[in-house]
């Protein structure tokens, strides 16, 4: 829904300001029509469903993968397409994927999302609108910010979007948000009081197969991203995920992984998760399970926390840098 314009709305029907808060709450709370909001007078539930959609987004196509994944697509209310998916675990946990932006303005050269043409930036309603379609299913309680997007390039709609998640069931420190390593993001997520996770796409240790493989290392190099990462993890005392792609003969080599290792100082603020690829049509194959595990191995001998990615909803593409919204461009 559109919080500005519920606001807007209450105040033209001469409404008190906690309406505004009542429809909230229920939303939150996963209703899934105004009819729900039982302490609204029936005359304003009317006025609203007829002036003010449910959702700024449009459901568009759902798939359901094998192992309980679900992903969906959606359009803007100017049509801009976008995915996220919701991840189903068997200790019971229940983990967002959300899109910060249509399309994506960097050209990470094995990511699908970057192969896309670039959209818009999300509001913080249209952001809060995908976890709000899950929500009405099931409750759900974790979030991260890796699908479609570089969500520290529109820190201010994700951080008002952060800023409401805990209603809904998912607070900030189960709230991660992924970057490329955008400074200026990484500084205000440092500023913020929220202590919402952060997690580094990494995925090369020598700047110039970095900048090779993600164009944004020319403007944000690695060496200055660490330090506002460190600096990020003296306020919040919490490690930054680090996020490493395992691209076969590009990134998975021995050497690399000490050099990866070297640069990983001290040990407490870092843990390593390395991710297997998921084929797009970017020309990139993984590495192989065998070279997943003898890059894992010699991080843990030098005392590196690393963990390995479980791949979900690859049969549907919703896997991890696959969210491309294809189907509705
Ligand atoms: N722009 C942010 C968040 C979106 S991408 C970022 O880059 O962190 C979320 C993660 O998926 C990133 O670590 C990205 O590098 C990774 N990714 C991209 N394409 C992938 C692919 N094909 N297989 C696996 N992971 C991929």
């Amino acid at each position: 829904m559109d919080l500005d314009q519920l606001q807007r709305t209450l105040a033209a029907a001469g409404e008190p300001p906690f309406r505004a808060r009542q429809v909230w709450d229920w939303m939150a709370r996963g209703a899934a029509s105004y009819d729900e909001m039982t302490n609204l007078p029936a005359a304003l539930r009317e006025r609203l469903a007829a002036e003010l959609p449910f959702s700024t987004l449009e459901l568009e196509r759902e798939a359901r993968a094998s192992d309980g994944t679900e992903k969906a697509l959606f359009r803007t209310a100017d049509g801009r397409p976008l995915e996220a998916v919701l991840m189903r675990y068997g200790d019971g946990r229940r983990s967002l994927c959300l899109s910060s932006q249509s399309g994506c303005p960097l050209t990470c050269t094995f990511c699908a999302t970057g192969r896309m043409k670039f959209g818009r930036n999300l509001t913080a309603s249209e952001i809060l609108d995908q976890a709000l379609h899950f929500r009405r299913a099931e409750p759900v309680d974790h979030a991260v910010f890796m699908g479609m997007g570089e969500p520290l390039m529109n820190v201010d709609n994700v951080l008002a979007a952060c800023e409401r998640l805990p209603a809904i069931g998912i607070t900030h420190r189960r709230t991660g948000i992924s970057t490329v390593g955008w400074i200026p993001g990484i500084e205000r997520l440092t500023e913020c009081d929220m202590p919402l996770r952060l997690a580094l796409s990494l995925h090369a240790a020598d700047e110039a197969l970095r900048s090779e493989l993600m164009p944004v290392n020319e403007r944000h190099p690695l060496a200055d991203v660490l330090e506002a990462c460190l600096r990020w993890h003296d306020r919040r005392r919490m490690p930054v995920f680090v996020e490493y792609l395992m691209l076969d003969g590009v990134n998975d080599r021995y050497e690399q992984a000490l050099k990866l290792a070297e640069l990983l100082h001290p040990r407490k603020a870092f843990k390593v998760n390395l991710i297997p690829y998921n084929p797009t049509d970017a020309g990139f194959q993984g590495s192989s399970r065998a070279a997943i595990d003898a890059f894992r191995r010699a991080l843990e001998e030098r005392g590196v926390r690393v963990t390995v990615r479980l791949t979900r909803g690859r049969d549907i593409d919703a896997a991890c840098g696959q969210l491309a919204a294809r189907a509705a461009t």
